[in-house]
């Protein structure tokens, strides 16, 4: 029996074997008593708020508040890790779209813009905590200096600990664009994504948080399923799925602060 709970544990919330819950879920009902422990770790009633967390580059460059010091992030993912949250791609979270179980304490940790430390810093730590996480790329930006290239990429995403997302072509300001402009920005992104990588994109950032109705259109155009803004707060069902809020974590921000905000 033990041995069945911790395999239904890492299934749930590692990143290594990549679950699908309701079929997880069906083997648990089949094989595990109700009481179980691992029947508490997941929810059937939906959570109706989710934080999306938003961080960008973890280094130590002071000058931003972009940045966040990697032995901060370790100490903040440590602390989620033993506070019981579970991280969730966008993939993960079709479930919540579609008012499927999802794990109990759910929590999404995204970076935007493909930074090389997403690699060289955050990467190992997720692995090391069995943790997954969403990295939002410029798609034209890839192998530039201090970004990352195809191959870490690719490597991340055959852990199942990181998920690519799309942030756009150039990174420019969407409301700006022309409406062939839009398009390439936002389609020609996704494509050159799916081309490279062999799967469809599902979630996409707008960069610089800048959106309009005609952006959001593009967006949907396009067909992700999920997109994120930079509006702060915890993603709620009735923003629409194309513009989830999430919760900013700026390297100003004490441990303290952070422990309470998620306890
Ligand atoms: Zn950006």
């Amino acid at each position: 029996m033990h041995i069945i709970l911790v395999m239904l544990i890492m299934l749930m919330t590692g990143c290594e074997q990549k679950a699908d819950l309701p079929e997880s879920q069906t083997e648990e009902q089949q094989s595990v008593p109700q009481k179980s422990k691992s029947i508490q770790m997941i929810s059937r009633v939906n959570t109706d708020s989710i934080p999306i967390l938003m961080y960008h580059s973890i280094g130590l460059n002071d000058r931003s508040t972009l940045f966040v010091p990697p032995k901060v992030f370790n100490k903040q993912m440590e602390h989620l890790k033993n506070a019981g949250y579970h991280t969730m791609t966008f993939k993960d979270l079709i479930n919540w779209k579609t008012e499927e179980v999802i794990p109990d304490k759910p929590i999404l940790i995204t970076f935007d813009d493909g930074y090389l430390d997403n690699f060289t810093i955050v990467y190992p730590i997720l692995k090391r905590l069995q943790m997954k996480a969403t990295i939002f790329v410029t798609s034209d930006f890839i192998g530039f200096p201090n970004h990352l290239n195809w191959g870490q990429i690719k490597e991340m995403e055959q852990s199942g600990c990181i998920e690519i997302g799309v942030h756009t072509r150039h990174h420019l300001d969407l409301t700006k664009n022309n409406p062939l402009q839009l398009v390439d920005e936002v389609w020609g992104a996704k494509q050159r994504l799916e081309k490279r990588l062999g799967h469809p994109m599902i979630a996409f950032a707008y960069p610089s948080g800048k959106f309009n109705h005609k952006v959001v259109e593009a967006v949907k155009r396009a067909g992700f399923e999920f997109a994120v803004t930079t509006q702060p707060g915890y993603a709620v069902k009735k923003q629409g799925f194309l513009t989830l809020h999430r919760v900013r974590i700026s390297r100003g921000q004490s441990m303290d602060a952070f422990i309470r905000e998620f306890p």
